[in-house]
């Protein structure tokens, strides 16, 4: 086993390049490497981490968000809301997800695309940025930012597919442009909950039915309220959350454009690049 104490990394050599090792990180149980040499097997494996990501984990929150609505249809009132409320929390994973995968793929060049997903923390700024972008841009001009082309451009750009791949590689894009366009439509509410569950991050939110205890003010049947401690003022935020089927049927839709989204672009993406792209950092443009 390596000694990694604090007086050894100051004389250590990175094992793969030589360089002294002023940033250790581990590759494997046995081999440890400079950040630069962690960086390029990174971008090693940037292509089937993507690939495994879309068919597997990525598809997590709209399973869970879909068991959730069909356990509500059996549930009591009580647990109805708690349900609802993991719903709610699904939506907000799905879009961290989502925008994590854009600014990602927009930083490509510079970091590598596993090191810029899992790096990934939603604030403020990320949420902003992300919607700023599609209102500014629209759906096209944003999926450039993703590295991708429009529908039309694909035949030209992507000889390396046969027919029947070019096809497909067009219909995910077509898809992605329609669900883009359809995130644009529910901003306000889309970016509203998106930092404000931002704000929240790194702070702990709590379950209610009830509110007139500590604001006076009484929920509305079928409501639910998180609390959480404000970062701006000195207060408990209440925010309150409806647990009806129309208001969930509508989060549960943007569970699942989100989710499409994530695998429509990274099939795209990944079709579109070939593997000494992914390996040189995409200074290439074009496959
Ligand atoms: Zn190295």
């Amino acid at each position: 086993m390596n000694d990694l104490s604090p007086a050894r990394l100051i004389d250590a050599l990175c094992p793969e390049c030589g360089r002294a090792i002023a940033d250790v990180r581990s590759f494997s149980h046995e081999e440890t490497g400079c950040v630069r040499c962690f960086d390029s097997y990174l971008r090693g494996v940037d292509a089937e981490f993507l690939d495994n990501y879309a068919r597997c984990g990525a598809r997590g929150r709209i399973v869970v968000a879909e068991a959730c609505v069909r356990a509500l249809v059996l549930s009591d009132v009580a647990d109805r809301k708690l349900l609802a409320m993991t719903v709610y929390e699904q939506f907000i994973a799905a879009a961290t997800d989502f925008i994590g995968l854009y600014h990602a793929l927009l930083n490509r060049r510079d970091v590598p695309i596993v090191r810029g997903v899992l790096g990934f923390r939603l604030d403020v700024p990320a949420a902003a940025a992300f919607f700023g972008d599609l209102a500014h841009g629209g759906a096209i001009e944003l999926l450039n930012r993703f590295g991708l082309p429009c529908p039309e451009q694909v035949d030209a750009l992507a000889r390396h597919l046969d027919r029947r791949e070019r096809k497909q590689v067009r219909e995910a894009l077509a898809e992605a442009l329609a669900d883009l366009e359809r995130v644009e439509s529910f901003r306000d509410v889309g970016e509203h909950a998106l930092v404000s569950a931002a704000e929240r991050l790194g702070g702990t939110t709590a379950l209610v039915d009830g509110t007139d205890w500590l604001s006076g003010t009484r929920l509305p049947a079928g409501q639910v309220a998180a609390l959480a401690l404000s970062r701006q003022y000195p207060g408990v935020e209440i925010n309150v959350l409806s647990t009806d089927e129309e208001t969930l049927g509508a989060v549960v839709d943007g569970i699942d454009i989100m989710t499409r989204l994530v695998r429509n672009v990274i099939f795209a993406f990944v079709s579109l690049h070939d593997p000494s792209q992914f390996h040189d950092g995409f200074r290439r443009t074009c496959p």
